[in-house]
């Protein structure tokens, strides 16, 4: 798997970019505290156990996730959220235990259990407080890489550590083995394909309960939460489910996939210089005319093309350069 295999310098040899120096890691050795929070307590069974090859010479032209998907190990510096969810890294990450009093970590094999602390903490105090609601424990997904950055699959967000993806499908009464974690599928909550024309895109009911709504309005209420994303269809279920104080519902935003898991945004911890918070979500409870938008067709049928008779060709994003990523980036990457 690509986030196993050892780390790749792309072209290094022949252009000797001495990205270090781009990357003001003059400094480096000077500014190397120990991370001050908690080591983390438990690391998932898949990693290994070896050192990790740590880049010499970064190209600011390769593919940033080439670079933070081969890190093994946080970086030893003091906790902080760098950039923004989509274009960052995270010092000083610590790693949510695999297993807790009302949670388990699922795909171990990613390693991508690591936050910042301030999620680690928040993910603690949530899973301790779902079985008040009916739920018993959380299933979690994915956090951060160890240094976070842009990943080698999946989510373009989850680089700063402030991201994670928590299973709509409840802990089961055991403690699920490493393989079990790999190969659970999670359960949409969609009631059918929505990318077909007329769709009803709404939750099955048959899995759907007031249960789910009830752990996700709990973490919405949460100080700490930015946002929270779920599908239109969880949304719309989630406008019909709140009776009472509707303020919550402004954090939850509608948003593709989001149906076999929601998605827990942090803001930025105290302390994190050069961490940016996304703009505040709309006013309102967001059940109106966007949610209206976001459940027809449009955003979901793809359009067919007159002259092929085809829907257009999807448009391959290029990876984000290291260069595009906060300077300090370069830094997080070569502490040791
Ligand atoms: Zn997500």
């Amino acid at each position: 798997m690509p986030y196993h295999s050892d780390i790749h310098l792309p072209a290094a040899a022949r252009h000797l970019v001495y990205a270090l120096a781009a990357f003001g890691v003059s400094g480096l050795l000077a500014c190397a505290p120990v991370q001050a929070s908690g080591t983390p307590a438990a690391k998932p069974a898949a990693r290994e156990a070896s050192a990790p090859r740590m880049p010499r010479h970064l190209d600011p032209a390769a593919p940033a996730k080439d670079y933070f998907g081969a890190m093994k190990e946080p970086a030893p510096l003091a906790s902080r959220a760098i950039g923004s969810y989509a274009k960052g890294c995270l010092a000083g990450a610590s790693a949510l235990p695999v297993n807790g009093p009302s949670w388990q970590v699922m795909r171990l094999s990613r390693n991508r259990n690591w936050g910042h602390p301030a999620l680690i903490s928040f993910l603690e105090d949530f899973a301790a407080k779902a079985p008040k609601v009916g739920w018993r424990g959380l299933l979690v997904g994915d956090l951060s890489q160890p240094r976070g950055g842009p990943m080698t699959s999946g989510h373009s967000s989850h680089q700063i550590g402030l991201d994670a993806d928590i299973w709509l499908t409840p802990m089961p009464d055991r403690v699920l083995t490493a393989e079990e974690r790999e190969k659970i599928s999670a359960i949409s909550m969609v009631k059918q394909p929505q990318d077909v024309a007329g769709a009803d895109r709404s939750v099955d009911p048959r899995r759907w309960t007031d249960t789910h709504a009830a752990l996700i309005r709990l973490a919405a209420k949460d100080q700490r939460v930015a946002r929270i994303f779920v599908n239109p269809a969880i949304k719309k279920a989630l406008c019909q489910f709140e009776t009472g104080d509707r303020a919550w519902l402004r954090k939850v935003r509608p948003w593709w996939g989001h149906d076999y898991h929601f998605h827990v945004r942090m803001s930025c911890p105290a302390g994190s210089v050069g961490c940016t918070d996304q703009d505040e979500p709309p006013q309102g409870d967001g059940c109106g005319t966007e949610l209206t938008s976001w459940l027809a067709d449009g955003p979901w049928v793809p359009k067919i093309d007159p002259e092929t008779g085809k829907p257009p060709p999807v448009q391959k994003k290029r990876p984000l350069a290291l260069a595009a990523l906060p300077k300090t980036c370069g830094e997080v990457l070569t502490a040791r």
